[in-house]
């Protein structure tokens, strides 16, 4: 028999007995095999019994003989009954033991059956009652080779058993007329071992396959969990990677401007201004291969805020005019009336998407038209169905690119990223982003007429937000750690990138802040309790104690020691993905995402420092 491990029959324990017990052998699946096609016929011989006994003369001539055959049968019928709905716990205990006992109780009521066919031909002639219950026997076998065939050398001895005691008998009888019955009952025999012999290799050729069909699905099982690893591993790794690139682009982008801003020629400013688009360029392309590769990896997390949707749509559309306008293109917007006018979402990802597909519009419209709208659809479950809707009159697509340009990197033909640009990730993040709120994105383009792709995402009605308690800080802040007419404000910069914290502080200096510089956590905290700063600029990420535990503690330093509350404003890539509500719980009072842009910083210190400050930056 073969040895392979294979996963055992289902039983009802099966889940919870341990690995090397579960992984039964082929043996074991045979020998259970055995048990559950005998526990169906177990009692099934004695009723056939009462029967023969009532039919033929068994009645009168050995009526305690066939009694005592009936009550064995019973009895054996009930020990394979037990051993077969017991066969999980016993034949884990010892499988040897399971099966002497088996065949025991199955090969000694056919001992008996084989012997009393014969005595009563004997006893009665070889007439009716000898022949009724000599079919019988023939019945018996026949369902014998059914029911055994899991274990051959079992069923062998039950065959012969049940026939050749009888066999024997008739042919030692004599007379030609028996001599011929026992000739035929040992044909019969034969071909019950030829049918044996081929019913056994019919199954334990099925068990094989069955074992071999298992065992490819759990390497298939396997290797898919595998392939997911190595994809969680690959999205993992392309968002850490965009990650770090982005930083020290930043860093690029930033002094840039910066240089920009100081006096150069012409022939300078305009090499510098290409430096500063083709970064802009590489930085659109590393944040979406990192949008894509963190709702891959399952890593993005949307936010629930309340927002006006005409704010959204003012958002998207102002930016994109002016590139409109230059390419002859005018832009609509509409918004039907019955959109309610506060909705909860996530304002930043449906800008996202929205951006995408208008910019896109914009960029495959030439001297045309296109219409932004946004429509009450219709209700889910009482919650609004909005649908954002951006028709151009630009290129078209194909119908059969229509279906591929929601897939990464794809584009609606090959010279697309030659002529217009773009890495064709665009709409499978946007698609994606849909999704992620619960709607989705569809098209209808015909080509050289336009396109209208429209969203439709779920977005509950929604309070028109109250202030911002943390906004109501400043004024506070103010009246106590700045008086009006300061003339330099004391900044505590906590940045890890040398490249950062320089960009930052120019920055800053530009704006007429007084800079303290440290590279972590800890010097921020240090720096915070032997300085006075009106305000701290605390990077999220940094090595050791990182800008939520520094936080923490300058909060807790705060309390302790009853001194005014000193503004944190976190610097992080992330402000978009739940971390301003993680900023806000650390204790921090507003966030400023990096790249830093002079214009953000510079209505963050207004906001927070109100006096005037002493230099506008450019
Ligand atoms: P890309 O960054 O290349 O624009 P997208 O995923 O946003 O990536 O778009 C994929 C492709 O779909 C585009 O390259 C273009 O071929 C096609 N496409 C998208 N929007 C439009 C549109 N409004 N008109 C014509 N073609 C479009």
């Amino acid at each position: 028999m073969s040895p392979g491990r294979i996963p055992g029959p289902p039983g009802a324990d099966g889940a919870q007995r341990p690995q090397h017990v579960r992984l039964a052998s082929l043996d074991r699946q045979a020998d259970h095999e055995l048990a559950t096609r005998t526990r169906r016929v177990a009692f099934v011989y004695v009723p056939v019994l009462l029967l023969l006994t009532f039919i033929t003369d068994l009645r009168n001539a050995a009526p305690w003989a066939a009694a005592a055959v009936a009550a064995l049968y019973a009895l054996t019928g009930w020990l394979r009954l037990r051993m077969s709905l017991s066969f999980e716990t016993r034949y884990d205990v010892d499988p040897h033991a399971w099966r002497r006992r088996f065949a025991l109780v199955t090969l000694v009521p056919a001992a008996a059956w084989g012997l009393l066919v014969p005595v009563t031909g004997l006893a009665l002639g070889f007439g009716w009652t000898f022949l009724v219950c000599l079919l019988a026997t023939a019945g018996i076998a026949a369902g014998a080779v059914s029911s055994l065939s899991p274990r051959l050398r079992v069923l062998r001895v039950f065959v012969s058993l049940l026939l050749l005691p009888t066999a024997a008998t008739l042919g030692l009888s004599g007379h030609g007329r028996e001599i011929g019955l026992a000739a035929l009952l040992v044909v019969y025999w034969v071909q019950m071992l030829v049918l044996a012999r081929y019913f056994h290799a019919e199954l334990w050729s099925g068990l094989r396959k069955g074992a071999e069909l298992e065992r490819r699905a759990a390497e298939l099982a396997d290797a898919n969990e595998k392939a997911h690893a190595a994809n969680r591993a690959k999205s993992e790794f392309l968002a850490n990677m965009s990650h770090e690139i982005r930083t020290p682009l930043n860093g690029i982008l930033g002094l840039t401007g910066l240089v920009l801003d100081s006096d150069l020629d012409a022939e300078q400013r305009e090499l510098l201004a290409d430096v500063q688009t083709s970064g802009e360029t590489l930085l659109r392309v590393v944040n979406e291969v990192l949008d894509f590769s963190k709702i891959e990896a399952g890593r993005l997390e949307m936010e629930t805020a309340p927002f006006a949707p005409t704010g959204l749509v003012d958002s998207v559309v102002k930016p994109l005019r002016l590139t409109a306008t230059r390419r002859g293109t005018r832009i609509r917007v509409s918004i039907a009336p019955t959109v309610p006018p506060w909705l909860a979402g996530d304002e930043h990802r449906l800008w996202q998407v929205l951006t995408n597909l208008v910019g896109n519009a914009v960029k495959f419209t030439e001297n045309g038209c296109i219409d932004v709208e946004v429509a009450l659809e219709g209700r889910r479950a009482d919650t609004p169905m909005i649908s954002f809707s951006v028709r151009d009159s630009g290129i078209g697509i194909e119908p059969a690119a229509q279906p591929l340009i929601f897939k990464a990197f794809q584009q609606a033909d090959g010279s697309t990223t030659r002529k217009y640009g773009g890495t064709g990730l665009g709409l499978a993040i946007s698609s994606r982003l849909a999704t992620l709120m619960g709607g989705c994105i569809t098209l209808s383009s015909t080509p050289g007429r336009g396109s209208t792709f429209c969203l439709v995402v779920p977005l509950p009605e929604a309070q028109a937000p109250v202030a911002d308690a943390a906004r109501a800080h400043p004024a506070l802040v103010d009246d106590t750690l700045a008086p009006a007419g300061a003339p330099g404000r004391r900044v505590l910069l906590a940045e890890d990138n040398e490249v950062n914290a320089k960009l930052a502080t120019r920055l800053l200096g530009k704006l007429g802040c007084v800079v303290t510089w440290t590279g972590d956590g800890d010097g921020a905290v240090a720096a915070w309790a032997n300085g006075t700063f009106d305000l701290v600029l605390m990077d999220v990420q940094m090595p050791g104690t990182d800008g939520f535990q520094a936080t923490a503690r300058i909060r807790a330093h705060e309390a302790a020691a009853g001194r005014p509350r000193t503004p944190v404003i976190a610097l992080t890539a992330h402000a978009l993905d739940g971390y301003r509500d993680r900023c806000l719980a650390a204790g921090m009072d507003d966030y400023l995402t990096k790249p830093l842009k002079a214009v953000a910083l510079e209505a963050m210190l207004e906001s927070w420092l109100p006096t005037a400050l002493s230099r506008t930056v450019n």
